[in-house]
């Protein structure tokens, strides 16, 4: 009598061809599916080549980070009166109320971006040297110091637009990160946290590359030179900035060889609010020019079809959150892009 033919087993199959495949698949696929098959292949998901980058910005499962922790928008404004500085306060409580409804709306949703990092964490090891979060990612403090604590090797890192972050927490992960070579950083005007550049700049050294999103004011470019002198290439892509700002950002940067002013807008606060294409200071874009090896402007300079789209259109909070993540992943400079 024959013996029935014998049908290997999916658990024998070799960990390194599992290890393949699980390469082929989405993250959140590994993470929540394959690996919770069996110990086989839980451990086969633990294969560091499959975790060199921690890429949140793919996931649409927005339900996972959605959960601003304010309770009101009169305790929002309270928020943002304290955490801004001068003349910032006027322009994001301009943005607030068309926002509002929506911002409520989002607070609903349930915050599991810790157990999502647990569980990413628990296949990848310290193995990750990028991580990027989605642009909705809501991060808090706890969040932030797992993140860090469990990926203490990141050199690239992506941070979403909304946080609220204590000084405490930020120094702490940022005392982690030393080998923090580039940095994306997206500050919307309801964005209550803190931006610690001094707890990043004494800790990562290595950090030659900056992108911020957002407005830069006088103060923070003041913060920048003082704390990240380091910086080689810094884009300011799709940003709001003040002019006097972006001349004591360049003039204080020795280091500074490459800086991108792509389809972003000089902000004027005097005889009243208004948006200018950068290509209208010319002499301050003459002096960074000198001061630096490479500028890079708008593709096509003095008629980009993006900037005037964007400086004719009706503003709100949320349009500027949207023209943000338009752009967010893009950019000029390689180094930034993801
Ligand atoms: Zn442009």
């Amino acid at each position: 009598m024959e013996k029935p033919e014998q049908v290997p087993k999916w658990e024998n199959l070799s960990r390194d061809i599992l290890g393949i495949i699980f390469g082929k698949l989405e993250m959140m696929d590994v993470t929540m599916g394959a690996s919770r098959v069996c110990t086989s292949w839980f451990l086969a998901a633990q294969n560091g080549t499959l975790w060199n980058t921690v890429n949140l910005v793919v996931s649409h499962e927005h339900s996972f980070f959605y959960n601003p922790r304010v309770n009101n928008t009169k305790e929002l404004v309270v928020g943002i009166r304290m955490s801004e500085r001068h003349y910032t306060i006027n322009i994001t409580c301009m943005y607030l109320l068309p926002y509002a409804p929506h911002y409520r709306q989002i607070k609903q949703g349930q915050n599991n971006l810790g157990n999502l990092l647990i569980e990413i964490t628990k296949l990848s090891c310290t193995a990750p040297r990028n991580l990027f979060f989605n642009f909705y990612s809501y991060i808090q403090d706890k969040e932030l110091v797992l993140a860090a604590e469990r990926m203490p090797n990141v050199e690239k890192l992506v941070l979403p637009m909304w946080s609220s972050l204590s000084e405490n927490s930020f120094r702490f992960a940022f005392s982690q990160w030393k080998n923090l070579r580039t940095l994306v950083i997206v500050k919307n005007p309801l964005n209550t946290g803190t931006l610690e550049l001094q707890a990043v700049g004494e800790n990562c050294t290595n950090l030659t590359n900056l992108k911020f999103v957002g407005l830069l004011d006088e103060h923070l470019a003041d913060q920048i030179v003082l704390h990240l002198q380091v910086l080689k290439r810094l884009s300011l892509r799709c940003s709001f900035l003040y002019e006097q700002g972006l001349s004591r950002l360049v003039n204080g940067l020795k280091n500074l060889e490459i800086l991108n002013l792509s389809h972003s807008l000089v902000v004027s606060l005097f005889p009243h609010l208004h948006f200018r294409m950068v290509n209208k200071i010319e002499d301050t874009l003459s002096m960074v020019s000198q001061k630096i090896h490479k500028l890079i402007t708008c593709p096509r300079f003095f008629d980009c079809g993006i900037c005037a789209d964007w400086l004719h259109s009706a503003w709100s909070c949320w349009k500027i959150c949207k023209y943000f993540e338009l752009f967010w992943q893009k950019d000029e400079i390689e180094e930034f892009n993801f």
